[in-house]
């Protein structure tokens, strides 16, 4: 990748100073007054100098056009407003694919903008790596085929009690082994089956694997829970709790051990049919869980109405929460709130052993991510186990 910046900025003395230090860092440069400017031709700088504040097109539009445009360039954000605005356009750039290597409050300090020019050189665009080779776009026939050929297999990730440290449970997690494609993840699948009506039918065969799993896990004296996701569609379904209820009786097992994770999205469409399924599946003792808690629009609403038992915090705050001050203020108010209403609380995305450590100072009961295992196979996750609890 060439060294090359483009610094957009309305005030021409600011963005002329960018561009002098830049430029003795190696690097070419152009400036651009207006950003509409920069989207008439074709660009290929590897660093973008960005105001957020411009009286033509503002920093957040150029944001969201170069994400539009699915261009792969190196942001440094520069904007007179507080940490909180530029704070909330990192995470918007991110959420665009962009990868923001700072920001920059003006007046400028030159230390810092160096560093940053520095960092960037080491480290080129992350092009995220996918497990599958074969890229034509999935069609639900495909789904359907893979279902009935049983190409869809489980992972299971470890809960840990964040306390004690022991395993009290595993989520059940989709994967396609799918003969060309290779392991495709459900980001990739799960959105086309629920468009195409499907998930009834893999929602049934992700059920019908963990229950069969948890029974050979309690043969073997392994006694956790399992927690499967389900869609808007399969709490439509107004025999899902008897189905599950008879499937979980067939395998002797307890309606006690299975969790059902379940998005907030999910259930804003039809809440009356919904209500009705997930009260009744609480009648029969099935767990019930508010999945990627905090990134819905009526969490509350669903908080006071659903009887959850367990409330998941979204990864997108755990993840923060040792760097980010408000992320970290979130997470602890989310396991106030579940304990207030007697809730299990878990906290997902623990990458690191400082969230791990501050999510125990805050109570948070259970804990789940990368830091103490990723999703796995059945097999592994046996062995996981033994290695766990050998510590
Ligand atoms: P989810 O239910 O919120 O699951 C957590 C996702 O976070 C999983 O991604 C897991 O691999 C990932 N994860 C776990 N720990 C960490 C961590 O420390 N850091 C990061 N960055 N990620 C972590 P996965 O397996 O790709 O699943 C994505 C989503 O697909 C799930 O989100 C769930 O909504 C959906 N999904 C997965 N399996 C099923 C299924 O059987 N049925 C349905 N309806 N949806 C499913
Ligand atoms: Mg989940
Ligand atoms: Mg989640």
């Amino acid at each position: 990748m060439s060294k090359s910046l483009i610094v957009i900025d309305d005030d021409q003395v600011f963005a002329e100073l960018i561009a002098t230090v830049a430029r003795d860092e190696g690097f070419e440069t152009a400036i651009c007054n207006d950003a509409r400017d920069y989207f008439k031709v074709e660009q290929n700088h590897s660093i973008m100098v960005l105001d957020l504040n411009m009286p033509t097109m503002d920093g957040v539009e150029v944001i969201r056009q170069l994400g539009k445009i699915g261009r792969r360039i190196h942001l440094i954000l520069i904007s007179g407003y507080d940490s909180g605005v530029l704070h909330s356009a990192e995470k918007l750039a991110q959420e665009h694919r962009l990868t923001v290597v700072g920001s920059l409050q003006k007046p400028l300090k030159l230390v810092d903008f160096i560093s940053m020019l520095n960092s960037v050189e080491a480290s080129p665009p992350l092009v995220k790596q996918r497990v599958s080779h074969d890229q034509t776009p999935i069609v639900s026939n495909e789904i359907l085929d893979a279902i009935r050929q049983q190409q869809m297999v489980l992972f299971y990730q470890p809960q840990i009690d964040l306390a004690t440290n022991k395993v009290v449970g595993a989520e059940a997690l989709i994967r396609w082994q799918h003969p060309s494609r290779g392991l495709v993840p459900p980001g990739m699948f799960i959105e086309i089956a629920e468009q195409s009506g499907l998930m009834g039918e893999l929602t049934s065969y992700v059920i019908d694997m963990a229950v069969k799993q948890s029974n050979k896990w309690k043969k073997v004296g392994i006694d956790i829970t399992i927690s499967v996701n389900v869609s808007a569609e399969n709490i439509t379904s107004l025999s899902l709790p008897e189905h599950l209820s008879d499937l979980i009786k067939d395998h002797g097992l307890n309606p006690q051990s299975i969790i059902l994770e379940i998005t907030e999205s999910a259930l804003m469409g039809e809440l009356k049919t919904s209500l009705d399924i997930l009260t009744r599946l609480r009648m029969k003792g099935f767990g019930l869980s508010i999945d990627d808690f905090g990134t819905g629009n009526s969490s509350l609403v669903l908080l006071h109405r659903v009887p959850f038992t367990e409330l998941k915090i979204d990864m997108s705050f755990v993840r923060y929460m040792d760097t980010d001050v408000d992320a970290n203020s979130i997470v602890e108010t989310c396991v106030m709130l579940a304990h207030k209403l007697h809730m299990t609380v878990v906290a997902e995305g623990i990458e690191n052993t400082a969230i791990q450590k501050q999510l125990i100072e805050m109570g948070c009961d259970i804990g789940q991510g990368y830091e103490i295992a990723r999703p796995m196979p059945a097999k592994e996750f046996m062995t996981w186990l033994d290695t766990h609890n050998a510590k």
